[in-house]
């Protein structure tokens, strides 16, 4: 039937009843979790906006757009009578969330009213694909099925439900496995990043905002969810599915009452599996609850629940024998019976819908769980609010008037304000940050140094790995200064945004985009030879300095840096081409370029690629002694090349850059920075450091420093290196150099020990960064 007529049948049996709700096979052709299904987003798109039509239990809402024109799309399911009121059940949760408008006698009055809001979100990761699968089937379930449970979902909670975080991945994996289907590369990861620019990063953006993903899901700005529960997959052998309580260390600021919420629902998640018959939950395991980049709701009143389940190969099954299964994963051995690992999964075939199933039990238990416990969940979420807003140490902070870097001020300010922090302005002109705010713990994280416990894994034993990093202190990362305060300044009023800058100085953040901005625009740029500072009209004494020709190379193994490199690059305005290894290995490459940059990766997977084998041939392979042969020549030409963390590594194996990595081979024991902001110093006089000041934090990752007699314009100080976060070994790194210019030919091959450009957040290192580009 034409969609015409259906819908003319619907007007017509309208007064009777809906059309049926479709079923998934019905749209898709096959049971949710078939081998081999896998889903394109248009088909998953049509489906939800389909069940409005059938349902008065859902609605459905495109929010915007994906970084590549894919229609992002939310759900909220609830009952009937919910529905029909949602401003109602909005100003309940914009109330509770803010104890300063809501007395405690209306508070008992609206959590008894209220309901509980739970978001759920899928497959922000694009290969841990089963999640969109399971929330297909699972609102076909809440649409239809009348058991007690759904009764009480209904009832009780508002549903949000993102089939996907990232609907751009959804169709780059499915493409990619279709192809590779019944080949020997059936079940593979792309050859390329699953979102545009910071492909797997992109759950570690929700403090800086920087893509559109991020900044679509206002979901949790708009509804405050009591419960986010984002659905992940992870390493096939060892527990097919991990629920909350998380690991330490839990991040300071988080408040107790979130994370006691969080241990009740996960573990009754987890016995809800339990009880369905599924095999191999761990809980308190391998996740810790430390970086905001991952956790925004933690800081904002809310839980998240995390499940992780066991993968199979993409949508083909798998077999897992049992001598595979891993016998020291973190807080657990997969083949032994522990508290927290109670039945473990004998091994054997694993298939997609297994990882379904799993997550239907653990979906419809986490929103019982968020029903059952509705009004407690109510006042406890106002009682953190109130627990937030009464922090009296420090009283707040103050990001003081004219600050060497007015851009990056204003980004600090525009993030912590997507993040809703509040902002006031004193009489002096400041921004001030008071704590008596409902998510005064989310800015104090942000705007206080970390102190990550020293963690082993056992008593003397090596360091345990954080989950993820170990530093977000955001004005080391920014070059802004900003004060903890201890009273409330004099003349405070509501906040505005510092205007522009009026100057342009290289270290200026708004000013190198003035200035990209006459670059890309074909125009002309003049920097002073001694402070370093740009003007984009001619000034007596200045020099007009040339537009670089930027390559960026690009492998086909996926890399986040090399796409966070794209994002700030585009960014900031500048141009630049992809290099691939064959483009490389041609040679001649000083007549197109004037720099070449080398995002973060091993030294190994830049010279090799994907092995044989692995992929298909047109994807293996590296730079290889060809690659090497024309860079060197590159460079002797006057050509420069950048080398970013890791991969510096490269150059001094194969280019013959005279440079020793002194932390090279140093066990994790003595040596460890996983993630971390250290104190450096500069020398201004050199090129590389024009314009930024003589101390500066970088970020450093388990990065090299050296020993060299080339020019060296950032090294670490004698101590104190440690600015945030966590670092063994100090003593190796003491007056080592963070940054080597090395003269090869007429050109430059510049090594960063650091990531200048981390995940868009280091906004006092882009500068040195920059500064190499237009070297
Ligand atoms: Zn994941």
């Amino acid at each position: 039937m034409s969609r015409k007529y259906a819908a003319g049948w619907l007007f017509l049996g309208l007064a009777v009843c809906r059309a049926a709700v479709p079923s998934p096979e019905s749209h898709f052709g096959q049971r949710m979790g078939a081998d081999q299904m896998v889903l394109d987003w248009a088909k998953v798109v049509s489906y939800f906006q389909s069940l409005p039509d059938a349902s008065d239990r859902i609605r459905v809402e495109e929010l915007g757009k994906s970084t590549e024109g894919r229609p992002f799309i939310a759900a909220t399911i609830a009952s009937p009578e919910t529905l029909a009121h949602l401003d109602r059940y909005r100003e309940i949760q914009r109330r509770l969330a803010d104890p300063r408008l809501t007395t405690g006698s209306e508070a008992e009055r609206l959590a008894a009213e209220g309901k509980t809001v739970v978001l759920i979100t899928c497959s922000i990761h694009a290969t841990e694909l089963a999640s969109t699968q399971t929330a297909v089937e699972f609102a076909y379930r809440l649409l239809t099925e009348d058991t007690p449970r759904i009764r009480a979902i209904l009832r009780n909670t508002i549903f949000l439900l993102v089939p996907s975080l990232n609907p751009d991945g959804v169709d780059i994996v499915t493409r990619w496995y279709r192809r590779t289907l019944g080949t020997p590369f059936e079940g593979s990861s792309p050859p390329e990043l699953y979102q545009k620019y910071v492909g797997h990063d992109n759950n570690r953006d929700w403090y800086m905002f920087t893509q559109k993903e991020t900044q679509l899901a206002k979901l949790h700005n708009v509804w405050h969810p009591q419960i986010v529960y984002d659905v992940h997959q992870m390493g096939s052998n060892a527990a097919r599915i991990f629920v909350p309580p998380w690991l330490d260390p839990i991040e300071p600021n988080i408040d107790a009452i979130i994370m006691q919420e969080s241990n009740m629902i996960g573990t009754a998640m987890a016995a809800d599996l339990t009880a369905a018959g599924q095999k191999g939950v761990a809980i308190h395991a391998m996740y810790d609850f430390w970086t905001p980049s991952r956790h925004y709701q933690a800081f904002h009143g809310g839980m998240r629940i995390l499940t992780e389940s066991a993968s199979a190969k993409l949508a083909s099954p798998i077999t897992v024998k049992a001598e595979q299964l891993e016998t020291e994963a973190l807080g657990y051995n997969a083949r032994e019976r522990s508290w927290n690992f109670l039945e473990p999964w004998p091994g054997g075939v694993w298939k997609l819908r297994d990882i379904v199933d799993d997550q239907l039990i653990a979906m419809e238990s986490c929103l019982y769980q968020a029903a059952l416990h509705r009004e407690e969940l109510l006042r406890n979420f106002y009682n953190i609010g109130q627990r937030q807003t009464a922090r009296k140490s420090p009283w707040g902070f103050a990001i003081a008037a004219g600050q060497r870097d007015p851009g990056a001020t204003r980004k600090l300010l525009e993030t912590l304000s997507f993040g809703q922090t509040e902002i006031e302005h004193d009489a002096a002109g400041d921004q001030v940050i008071r704590m008596e705010q409902p998510y005064s713990g989310w800015a104090k994280a942000l705007l206080e140094r970390q102190h990550y416990p020293d963690m082993r894994l056992y008593p003397g034993g090596p360091p345990q790995r954080p989950y993820d990093v170990t530093a977000h202190t955001l004005p080391l990362l920014m070059g802004v200064q900003v004060n903890a305060l201890d009273s409330a300044p004099p003349g405070l009023a509501q906040g505005r945004l510092p205007g522009k800058p009026a100057t342009l100085k290289a270290a200026d953040s708004d000013a190198w985009r003035e200035v990209s901005r006459v670059w890309t625009g074909g125009g002309k740029v003049w920097r002073d030879p001694l402070t370093g500072d740009f003007a984009t009209a001619s000034m007596s004494g200045w020099k007009q300095i040339a537009r670089p020709r930027i390559g960026l190379y690009r492998s086909f193994i996926p890399n986040n840096d090399e796409g966070w490199t794209r994002w700030l690059l585009e960014d900031f305005g500048f141009l630049y081409s992809s290099l691939g290894n064959k483009e490389i290995q041609k040679g001649s490459l000083r007549q197109r370029f004037d720099v070449i940059v080398f995002p973060d990766a091993t030294p190994e997977s830049m010279e090799n690629g994907f092995a044989a084998g692995r992929m298909p041939p047109e994807y293996t392979g590296g730079l290889g002694t060809g690659g090497a042969e024309a860079l060197r020549q590159f460079a002797a030409a006057g050509g420069t090349l950048i080398f970013l963390n890791r991969a510096s590594e490269y150059a001094t194996r194969h280019l013959g850059v005279a440079a020793r990595n002194v932390v090279h081979g140093v066990s994790n024991n003595e040596y460890y920075s996983p993630g971390s902001i250290l104190n450096a110093r500069l020398d201004t006089h050199h090129p590389l450091a024009a314009g930024l000041p003589e101390d500066l934090a970088i970020w450093s990752e388990q990065s090299p420093a050296w020993e060299t007699a080339e020019a060296a314009p950032v090294h670490y100080p004698e101590s104190n290196v440690l600015a945030s976060g966590w670092l063994l070994g100090e003593k190796y790194l003491a007056r080592k150099a963070a940054l080597v210019d090395a003269r090869i030919g007429t050109g430059h091959i510049v090594l960063f020990g650091m990531r200048p450009q981390y995940r868009a957040q280091s906004y006092q290192t882009f500068k040195l960064f920059f500064n190499a580009l237009i070297y």
